[in-house]
């Protein structure tokens, strides 16, 4: 079927944006930007996993040629709102759908926006396709590292990094290479958890791992910045997107989140990129490069921040970036274990089957498994983690005999 949509009779200077991802926190933000600029863009597909209200309420706003639903059911309860509201919005269903949308020709950027593997396929596809892609999605990036860099290099795609660390470190980069780069210092805030004791972390509840403090964001990312892994996965994103050693980035604890992230030169320079935690930001300069959009940001106060406080990483509380940073040096099937452990893990947490503390434990546990070396093909990816989320699932059940969680 053909959509009689807006992007037929769109301004030839009118940039086409599909949105993976498009109810989540990322995703909400991305059509917030996006609707102060209605004459520079126009989306063109909107996807979910089964949110139907809030896609049907984001389809009437933004008319997309595609709306994604990769539940079967959701996208037949999606098509039937929209056509009794008469939107010639097409439905598609299912997780290849997904994979159409991100390389449909008439769509100009991607936001690559889904949490966790899901997104590995359609971030691929977008950048196989030559797309701009806005990845947001880093577990893409982590599981499959130099074939999705090589993606983007090979088809001529543009990558920009959405992740507020890497966005801030490509905007204080040389424009070209990294030539006087001394390292890349990656501030994180320590999350909810960065001072509380560590005796009582086996306790903490769900309810309290994705209370963030200075950001809002999905269930999953939040927790992964309760355990410090978002930090470790976002190690391994810069590795990748920066091509540089492990070594040559030091995370750097910020709690205030006013500075971004940093890059030292031989100078004795440091140069910073500041502002509001807002991923309108990142989201805003991204779609604009390598000019700059009104994000909808409030300027950054500096007499109302005050203070700028850092302090280094505890690898003793938060075990999962010290597990990061040695699975990036042990190779790529062990960032792709890390990555599907991790996923277990924490949907296991949220769903009170495991304790906080175990999340780290079944970490570990994926990495003393996972082969060494590094998958060259996307098969060999794709084995690695659905054998990972095997095992993670099983030390689960095993463990679940002996624990009683909370
Ligand atoms: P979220 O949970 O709020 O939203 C996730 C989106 O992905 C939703 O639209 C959901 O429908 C979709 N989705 C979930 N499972 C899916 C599946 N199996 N198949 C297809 N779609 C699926 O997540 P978020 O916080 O917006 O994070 C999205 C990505 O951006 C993550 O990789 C996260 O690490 C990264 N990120 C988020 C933030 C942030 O501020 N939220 C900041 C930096 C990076
Ligand atoms: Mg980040």
């Amino acid at each position: 079927m053909q959509p009689n949509n807006n992007y037929s009779d769109a301004d030839a200077t009118s940039k086409g944006v599909t949105v993976l991802g498009a109810t989540g926190s990322v995703g909400i933000s991305t059509l917030d930007v996006l609707s102060r600029h209605p004459e520079k863009y126009h989306v063109v597909a909107l996807t979910a996993n089964k949110q139907v209200e809030k896609l049907f309420e984001q389809c009437c706003l933004f008319h997309p040629a595609y709306a994604v639903m990769v539940d079967e059911d959701a996208a037949k309860q999606l098509e039937e709102k929209l056509r009794t509201v008469g939107s010639d919005t097409v439905v598609l269903a299912g997780a290849c759908a997904l994979e159409t949308v991100a390389s449909f020709e008439h769509s100009d950027y991607v936001m690559a926006a889904i949490v966790g593997a899901a997104g590995l396929l359609p971030s691929l596809a977008a950048a196989n396709a030559g797309k701009r892609v806005m990845l947001a999605n880093k577990e893409a990036l982590v599981m499959s590292g130099k074939l999705f860099m090589d993606a983007v290099k090979n088809n001529g795609a543009e990558l920009l990094p959405i992740d507020s660390e890497h966005n801030a470190i490509y905007q204080s980069l040389p424009l070209q290479g990294t030539t006087g780069v001394k390292r890349i210092l990656l501030t994180g805030s320590g999350g909810p958890f960065r001072q509380r004791e560590i005796e009582t972390l086996s306790l903490v509840t769900p309810q309290e791992a994705v209370a963030h403090p200075n950001w809002s964001m999905g269930q999953k990312i939040s927790v992964d910045s309760a355990t410090m892994m978002n930090k470790g996965l976002e190690v391994i994103e810069a590795c990748w997107l920066f091509d540089v050693a492990s070594t040559d980035i030091q995370v750097v604890i910020h709690p205030q989140s006013t500075i971004h992230s940093m890059v030292s030169y031989i100078d004795g320079s440091v140069i910073a990129q500041l502002g509001n935690p807002d991923m309108r930001t990142p989201i805003a300069y991204s779609l604009a490069w390598p000019e700059r959009i009104d994000a909808g940001v409030d300027e950054l106060d500096f007499f109302d921040v005050a203070r700028l406080d850092f302090e280094p990483p505890d690898f003793d509380r938060f075990p999962c970036l010290k597990f990061a940073y040695d699975a990036h040096e042990i190779g790529g099937y062990a960032s792709i274990a890390l990555n599907a452990a991790n996923e277990v893990a924490v949907d296991s947490f949220l769903n009170k089957h495991i304790k906080f503390t175990e999340i780290p434990q079944l970490i570990e546990n994926a990495l003393e498994l996972a082969p060494s070396g590094t998958p060259l093909v996307l098969e060999d990816i794709l084995i690695q983690d659905r054998e990972s989320r095997r095992t993670a699932s099983l030390w689960i059940k095993n463990n679940k005999k002996q624990t009683t969680v909370l």
